[in-house]
C-alpha cells in the first residue's frame, strides 16, 4: 500500500509519528476553527485550541468544566444549546449548534459548534470532539437579510405616501374576508370612502398640501376602524376603503358616522369646496352575507354606487342600509 509518504511513515515508524503529530497540532492551531475536545465522563476540557484567546479573550488554560463553556453563553441562548447538546450527545448523534459566546471584555460573538461524538468499543460515549467556528459575519448578513424581507414584505402591502394597506393588500384580504363570511354566514361590511372636491383642493393649496392631507385622512380613518381584523387600504387616488369583517348594517354605519366625524372635527380649511369649508368626504357603505350566488366584485360596485349617490345628493354624507 503506497498511499503517499506520510502514510506509510505513521504506519510504520514511531517517531516519525510524533512529527506527525506535530504537524496536526500545527494546522489545528493554525486554522481559523478554533479545535476542542470533551472528557465526558469528567466533564471536562482536555483541549481546546489557543486561537480561543485571540477570539474570546480568555486564556487556552481558564476552559477547564463545562461549566466553563456554558457560563460563557449568552443566557438567551444557554439553555436551548446545552440541552440540545447534552441530549444529542447522550444519544450519540453528531451536531451543530449556534450560539452567542461571551467575550472577556463583555461583547458576544456567535459561534457554531460541528460536535462529533467519541464512543468506545462498548458504545459507550467517550468524549466529544468539535471545532468552534466564528459566525458573527454571517449571522449579521443573514439578520440585514431578514430585515430586509421583512421590510420588502410590509411595503409590498403598504401604500407609501400615506401609510394605509395599499390595494394589492384590499384585494388579497377582500377576498379572503368574503370567503370566510360565506363560509361563516356572518355579515361582512365594506365602506368607501371619497375625498369631496379634492381636484380644488390640490388647484387651491397645490400638491404638497394635498397629499399631506391626504396623509391626515388615512390617520384618522385608521383610528375609527378599531377591530383587530378592520383593514383600512387606499383604494385609489383620493378614494379609501375599509373592510369590516363580522359587522352588521348597524355597525358599519356606526363606524362610517365616526370617519365622517374625525374628519370634520379636523377641520382642514378647504376654501373651494362645494360641500362645506372644510375637507369633508363622501361615503358608501353596504353589508353582505355573501350566498353561493353572490359575486365579491359586483357587491364593492354597489358601495361605489352608494357613493356616486352621496356624491349626486350634495357630498359629505353617508348613503348605506
Ligand atoms: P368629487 O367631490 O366629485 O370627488 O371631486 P374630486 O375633485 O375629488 O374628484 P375628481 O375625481 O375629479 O378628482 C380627484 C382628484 O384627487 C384629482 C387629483 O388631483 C386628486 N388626487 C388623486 N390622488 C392624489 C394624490 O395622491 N395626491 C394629491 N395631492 N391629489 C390626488
Ligand atoms: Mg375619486
Ligand atoms: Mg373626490
Amino acid at each position: 500500500m503506497k498511499l503517499n509518504h506520510g502514510t506509510i511513515a505513521v504506519m510504520g515508524n514511531a517517531p516519525k509519528m510524533e512529527t506527525d503529530s506535530a504537524v496536526y497540532k500545527t494546522l489545528l492551531e493554525s486554522t481559523k476553527a478554533i479545535p476542542w475536545r470533551i472528557d465526558w465522563a469528567a466533564m471536562s476540557f482536555t483541549y481546546i485550541g489557543p486561537q480561543i484567546e485571540g477570539l474570546l479573550g480568555w486564556h487556552q488554560d481558564s476552559w477547564k468544566g463545562v461549566n466553563d463553556w456554558a457560563e460563557r453563553m449568552h443566557p438567551d441562548d444557554r439553555a436551548r444549546a446545552v440541552n440540545f447538546c447534552v441530549a444529542q450527545s447522550q444519544a450519540g448523534i453528531d451536531h451543530e449548534v449556534d450560539y452567542r459566546a461571551l467575550t472577556k471584555d463583555g461583547a458576544y460573538v456567535w459561534i457554531r459548534d460541528v460536535v462529533h461524538v467519541v464512543r468506545n468499543g462498548e458504545g459507550q460515549v467517550e468524549s466529544l470532539v468539535g471545532f468552534m467556528f466564528n459566525i458573527s459575519e454571517r449571522k449579521k448578513t443573514e439578520e440585514q437579510l431578514l430585515a430586509l424581507q421583512r421590510e420588502l414584505h410590509e411595503l409590498s402591502f403598504k401604500d407609501g405616501p400615506t401609510g394605509a394597506a395599499n390595494r394589492r393588500m384590499f384585494d388579497t384580504t377582500y377576498e379572503a374576508e368574503w370567503t370566510s363570511a360565506r363560509r361563516t354566514r356572518h355579515p361582512l361590511s365594506v365602506i368607501l370612502f371619497d375625498l369631496d372636491c379634492f381636484k380644488q383642493y390640490n388647484d387651491t393649496y397645490g400638491h404638497i398640501k394635498g397629499d399631506e392631507c391626504l396623509k391626515r385622512i388615512a390617520r384618522l380613518l385608521g383610528s375609527a376602524a378599531t377591530r383587530p381584523r378592520d383593514l383600512l387600504a387606499r383604494y385609489g387616488g383620493e378614494e379609501f376603503v375599509v373592510v369590516l369583517p363580522e359587522t352588521n348594517e348597524s355597525g358599519a354605519l356606526h363606524v362610517a358616522e365616526r370617519c365622517r366625524d374625525a374628519i370634520l372635527t379636523e377641520q382642514l380649511a378647504h376654501a373651494t369646496s362645494t360641500a362645506a369649508n372644510v375637507v369633508t368626504v363622501s361615503i358608501g357603505v353596504a353589508t353582505i352575507v355573501p350566498g353561493a350566488d353572490d359575486d365579491a366584485t359586483k357587491f364593492v360596485e354597489l358601495v361605489d354606487q352608494r357613493l356616486y349617490q352621496a356624491k349626486k345628493a350634495g357630498r359629505n354624507r353617508i348613503v348605506g342600509g
